[in-house]
Formats: C-alpha cells, structure tokens, sequence
C-alpha cells in the first residue's frame, strides 16, 4: 500500500508541469540557434587568411585578389542549377537591387505576404512601388487563390518569402505569375539550400534572393546572394549592386555602354564575406541536414498528439528546417503550451528566440510593422504614398486585421528554432516536455 502510494505520489511529481511547481524537463539553454554560426572553423579560417594574407579585400582589383566571390557565384550557381549569381553585401540590398532590375517604381504594387521580414516592405517602398498585401496559407507562404483575386491593372510582381526555412505552393505562384505577366522575385533569405521536387528556390522565379545575416543557414556576419536565369536583367543586377555601371576586365568601371547606364547601390560583397560564405556553403548540406534531420525527428514523435497542428510542408525532403512551426486551437491556449513548454527549460541562450509564440516574433509580421502600418516615409514628401501614380492605392490598410487566415495563424502558432548542433538528447528533451505539457495543456 505505502510503496505504490509513494509511487504515485512520485509519478504525479514527475508529470506535474515545472510552470506549477514540478521538476523541469531540462535546466541546460538548448544550443544557439544560428544556423551556420554553429559551424564556424578551420576552413572559413583557413579561406579569410588567404585574403588577409594576399591583401587583396576588393573582388575586382587589387595586389594579389584570391577571387573568393567569384569562386563563390561559380559554386551557387554548379551546386543549384542557376545560370547567374552574384554575391552582395546584404539580403535587404539585394531586394531592392531585385525591384529596380525589373523596372519597379511609382504606378506599381508588387505582392507581398503578411509573413515576412521588414526587408521584403522597404525594398518595395524604396522603389516607390506600392506594397500589396496578399494572404498565406497553412504554408506560411503566399496562398494562390487569395493572389489571384487581387490581381489589378496596378499589379506589377509578386514578391514571394520562403518563410522559415521552405518554401510554399511556390510552382502554382509562378504559374499565376506567367499567365499574368508579373514579375516573380523570390525571397530566399530564410531558405538557402531548400528545393521542392528537386528544384532549387531561386529557380522559379525571374530573380532570387538570399541573405548571410548571422541567423540564416549559412552566414558571414552581413551578406547576400542573387540569382538570375535572364542575360540581359543580370546586367542590369550587376550595375545595380555596384555602382550603376559595368566593368572591363581590368576591373574597373566602364561608362561606354548606353543601355548600362544606371545608379548602383554599392552593395558589393567583400572578398573577406566572400570567403566566408564559400566555406560556409561547402558545408550547406550537413547544416541543412543536420536541422532538417532534428525537426522531422521531434514532428514525427508529436504527430499524434491531439490538439497540436504543424506547418504544411509540401516536400520535407526539401526543408531546411531552421524553424518549427505549431499551431493550436486559439491564441489563450498557444501561449499557455508555449510558456509551459519554456518552463520544462525549452529555451535558448539568454537573449535569443527560440521557443516563442508567433506573437513575439516582432518585424516578421505586416501588422507589427509601424513604418508600413503608419505609412512613413523617408523623405519630407510623403514618397512613395504620396506620388500622384499610386493613389490607387489610398484606401490600402495595413493595420491587423487586413488578412484574415494570416491575423488568424498568427495569433495561434508558435515558432520553435531547431538548432543545427542539437544533440540526440536536446531531441529527445523536446519531445518529452511537448508531450508532457500537451497532456495537461491540450487535453
Ligand atoms: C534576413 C532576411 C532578409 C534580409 O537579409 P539581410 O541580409 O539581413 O539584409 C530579407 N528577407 C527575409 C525573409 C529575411 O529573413
């Protein structure tokens, strides 16, 4: 009697949630999250000492350049199947590079998901373009059908956002886009190394984009990558990036050509990043795998648990994994299961996000965005809302509440980073808090 008493009393003890006073799953922070960060060594030393040791930082001249960035557009484009790349100094860069390469400016709306990155708004902005809300899906992506009902006269590109780490229904967007005659720029920044069906992303659109920021999937601090199928708009990419014109073979800026005279950005990538990302990229497929192993590990092991929703993946053998994304029945109950879960020790180390609800994720949401739901401007003029061509566009809101099924996952998903350097046994710690808070949380 008194020892299966105790035992009971012990089993109780054990599945009582740490957020009520019970034992925690774990007390050690999970792993860092960023992605290639973690993977950082001997060879990205061994490649930045080669430019350091050379003196040579720039990629088009210099005593002895090592051409680190043009090995690395060389590889991209081998390794993904894109028959342009060129490497710039940051993702929001090449955005905006991608609007003015396709001739975006004031009389224009591009599309862009309402789960995305400040970026994907001020590269449209800048342009002068009108930025168009369209709503996702249960792919976090662009939903089609909510695309297709908003096409108009105004409608010049769809800016579509591989959110966290896959893409959506990327192949009928692009359909959609053909048979209208938009532009499709490929935001990729989120999703190096992801595929859907054996394609590359970047490669169904007319230009893609991806970023080295410190919490993409391979990283050099700053830096970014754009890919290109089209001669003639990779020219204009080229120019743009740099300083609005073309280079000789000595490197040096050549103004002669008539139908290359623009103004650049100067957006290039340094051979120092360039170094960095080559290493990195060389270990694309381990990082990627590494995640992608962690995530369908921990989705499998919670898919019968009733109540807990994922993420609709349309290929997971093309997911990079950085991210797992849960939903639940509402928002009261995806916060209570999130901090619960935190509680058990899912957390990261201190400062970073890695167990939350899609409520914190601050700027990855249109509606928590005050420049765009505010409509600012950087100039005293009211650019690009006030331009005579966009007032089309006067009575477009960007407060919540703009795009119902997005506002709807937004206030009852929840975001956990799977890190790439997460033991069998930070695995195996995530599962048994998810379900042990899912018995009290969801039941
Ligand atoms: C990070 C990110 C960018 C911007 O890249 P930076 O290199 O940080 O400028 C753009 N879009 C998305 C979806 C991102 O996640």
């Amino acid at each position: 009697m008194t020892v299966s008493g105790a035992s009971a009393r012990d089993q109780e003890w054990a599945n009582r949630l740490a957020i009520e006073g019970g034992t925690p799953v774990r007390t050690t922070p999970l792993p860092w999250e960023l992605p290639g960060a973690n993977w950082i060594g001997e060879e990205e030393r061994e490649l930045v000492d080669r430019v350091v040791r050379a003196r040579s930082p720039f990629r088009f001249y210099g005593p002895d350049p090592q051409h680190m960035v043009e090995t690395l557009e060389k590889e991209w484009c081998e390794t993904f199947g894109h028959r342009h790349a060129l490497g710039v100094s940051s993702g929001t860069a090449a955005l905006s590079i991608a609007m003015w390469a396709l001739g975006v400016g004031p009389g224009d709306e591009v599309f862009v998901p309402g789960y995305l990155w400040v970026s994907c708004v001020s590269a449209v902005v800048r342009s002068g373009a009108i930025p168009r809300l369209v709503d996702i899906d249960e792919t976090f992506c662009i939903d089609p059908d909510d695309l297709r009902r908003k096409i108009g006269p105004h409608s010049r590109a769809v800016l579509c956002v591989h959110m966290s780490g896959a893409p959506g229904r990327i192949a009928e967007i692009a359909e959609i886009c053909r048979e209208n005659g938009l532009g499709l720029i490929e935001d990729c920044a989120q999703a190096a190394g992801a595929s859907q069906n054996g394609r590359a992303v970047g490669r169904f659109g007319d230009i893609g984009i991806f970023s080295f920021q410190l919490n993409k999937n391979i990283t050099s601090g700053d830096g970014g990558m754009i890919v290109c199928e089209d001669d003639d708009i990779f020219k204009r990419i080229v120019a743009l990036h740099d300083l609005g014109y073309a280079r000789n073979e000595a490197g040096r800026l050549d103004t002669s050509d008539e139908n290359c005279q623009l103004w650049g950005i100067g957006a290039r990538m340094s051979e120092l990043s360039g170094a960095m990302v080559l290493a990195q990229m060389r270990k694309l497929p381990l990082i990627t795998g590494a995640m992608n192993s962690a995530k369908w590990r921990i989705r499998n092991a919670l898919a019968d648990i009733p109540g807990l929703g994922f993420r609709t993946i349309l290929d997971p053998s093309g997911d990079t994994s950085p991210f797992m994304i849960t939903t639940f029945a509402d928002e009261a109950t995806c916060k209570r299961f999130v901090e619960a879960v935190r509680a058990e020790g899912i957390t990261g180390q201190p400062g970073s996000l890695t167990c939350i609800t899609m409520r914190e994720w601050g700027l990855h949401w249109y509606s928590n965005i005050p420049s765009l739901v505010h409509k600012r401007s950087n100039s005293r003029d009211g650019m690009p809302w006030t331009h005579p061509a966009n007032a089309f566009a006067e009575a477009y809101d960007y407060s919540f509440g703009a795009l119902p099924a997005c506002d709807d996952l937004h206030t009852r998903s929840a975001l956990l980073a799977v890190a790439s350097s997460l033991t069998d046994a930070d695995v195996d710690d995530i599962v048994t808090a998810f379900r042990k808070v899912a018995r009290v949380v969801l039941a």
